[in-house]
């Protein structure tokens, strides 16, 4: 394996008493994006700020290709930051804004007119050096604050929640162009969203984080079809969860039925979470269905209904169909055992 570009050993980090990072480890490779993904101060923008240099892990090793830099300001990383308000200067034209930390660094007038053309060009915005930053959209601030940032050339850039501010048309067009982007150029990106919709459409490789703590690393698919637990599943897309028991290596009981499943490493006897994502299940007649629900209600979606309803052991279950069901009707759920996912409790 190649060496990672950037690596955290046990790194922890508290203010006072306050444990805001609690050993958190984990090796990024070069050239991927990643998403740092989890709910409001489970300490995502903490890791940015501790790879970039803007504050210091209070335990731990922070490597960038394979040197420790824990000691290391941040001016000398080879990491730019997109900041989540984008901090673009007001009195500054786009030019200007852009050429600020080349200029700091005296790089002489071609060279940062160079630069400035090129990154200009990279995030769409030929031609647009003379405007003022109040003359620019939502959408066209954020690329100049990009463009910001990859002036320096980065290695790695760390995003935070940059597509927050932005309406939904445009936060999906940006996520593509982003996408892209980081293709282009190959080099590592580091975005963190609370959005998981974003963080599966975006991420070569997603890291989901709770109370300063990684829970769970995977591509979109593993973390999609494989989360660890219910707090991943529930945060990741729609599930139904409901409490079972391992029979065997291939079968589990739920719903007071034995069915078989493909999900191995479980012990016999064990209890376990099962989940069907909605998608997963289909609606079929009461004797055909694997289940049987009473219908509570029905909302359409546009592309699907969302049926929910009720098993006779009162659990919840909530169904994808491109079928209508009737309020109060009863009907069979069908599945296919790879459908069938077993978590561990916590
Ligand atoms: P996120 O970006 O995931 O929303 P943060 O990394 O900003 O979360 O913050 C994680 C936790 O650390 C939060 O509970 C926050 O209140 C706390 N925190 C962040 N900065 C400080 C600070 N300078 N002093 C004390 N607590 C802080
Ligand atoms: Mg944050």
């Amino acid at each position: 394996m190649k060496e990672p570009i950037i690596t955290f050993k046990k790194v922890k980090k508290n203010y006072d008493e306050t444990v805001v990072l609690n050993n958190v480890s984990f090796d990024i490779e070069q050239g991927k994006f990643y998403t740092l993904l989890g709910p409001s101060g489970c300490g995502k923008t903490t890791i940015l700020r501790l790879i970039a240099g803007f504050d210091e892990a209070s335990q731990g090793e922070i490597l960038l290709e394979g040197k420790r830099v824990n000691d290391i300001p941040a001016n000398k990383r080879k990491v730019n930051t997109v900041f989540q308000d984008y901090a673009l200067f007001p009195h500054m034209n786009v030019f200007e804004n852009i050429a600020f930390g080349l200029r700091i660094k005296k790089v002489s007038q071609t060279i940062i007119e160079e630069k400035v053309k090129e990154v200009l060009k990279m995030v769409q915005l030929d031609g647009f050096g003379n405007r003022e930053i109040s003359e620019m959209s939502g959408g066209q601030r954020q690329r100049v604050a990009i463009a910001r940032a990859l002036v320096n050339e980065p290695e790695v850039l760390l995003l935070d929640e940059p597509l927050s501010a932005l309406d939904l048309k445009l936060r999906t067009d940006m996520q593509y162009e982003l996408r892209e982007l980081q293709k282009r150029l190959g080099i590592t990106f580091i975005f963190v969203t609370h959005d998981q919709e974003e963080a599966l459409a975006m991420s070569d490789e997603i890291f989901v984080l709770r109370k300063g703590k990684i829970i769970q690393s995977g591509t979109p698919v593993d973390i999609y079809d494989e989360p660890i637990n219910r707090f991943v599943a529930d945060f990741i897309g729609e599930s139904n969860i409901v409490p079972g028991n391992m029979i065997e290596d291939n079968c589990v009981e739920f719903v007071g039925k034995s069915f078989e499943c493909v999900d191995g490493g479980m012990k016999s006897n064990e209890s376990v979470e099962v989940m069907i994502r909605p998608e997963d299940l289909s609606l079929t007649t009461v004797e055909n269905g694997k289940l049987q629900v009473k219908v509570d209600s029905q909302l359409f979606r546009g592309v699907h209904y969302e049926i929910v309803g009720h098993d006779d052991d009162g659990n919840e279950w909530v169904v994808h169909s491109t079928r209508k069901a009737k309020e109060g009707s009863r009907v069979g759920l069908s599945f296919e055992p790879e459908d069938i996912h077993v978590m561990r409790f916590n």
